[in-house]
């Protein structure tokens, strides 16, 4: 993960929305799943533990849990 650092955004399809989700794997990390407006699924991603553990820490190094 990039600190400090902005990205140019890709050119590909925004979601609308997002969802989270934990599967029956005990093992698994988390499910986020993009969504169109109409609630339609673009793509999921699937974040394993130790990737979680790198995103909270990066969440808050750039103080996106502050209000
Ligand atoms: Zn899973």
């Amino acid at each position: 993960m990039r600190h400090g650092q902005f990205i140019d955004r890709p050119p590909c399809e925004q979601a609308h929305s997002f969802e989270v989700a934990t599967c029956s794997d005990p093992t698994c990390g988390l499910h986020l799943i993009a969504k169109r407006s109409n609630d339609a699924p673009i793509c999921e991603v699937v974040i394993g533990r130790p990737q979680l553990r790198q995103l909270l820490g990066y969440i808050h190094d750039e103080g996106l849990d502050l209000l």
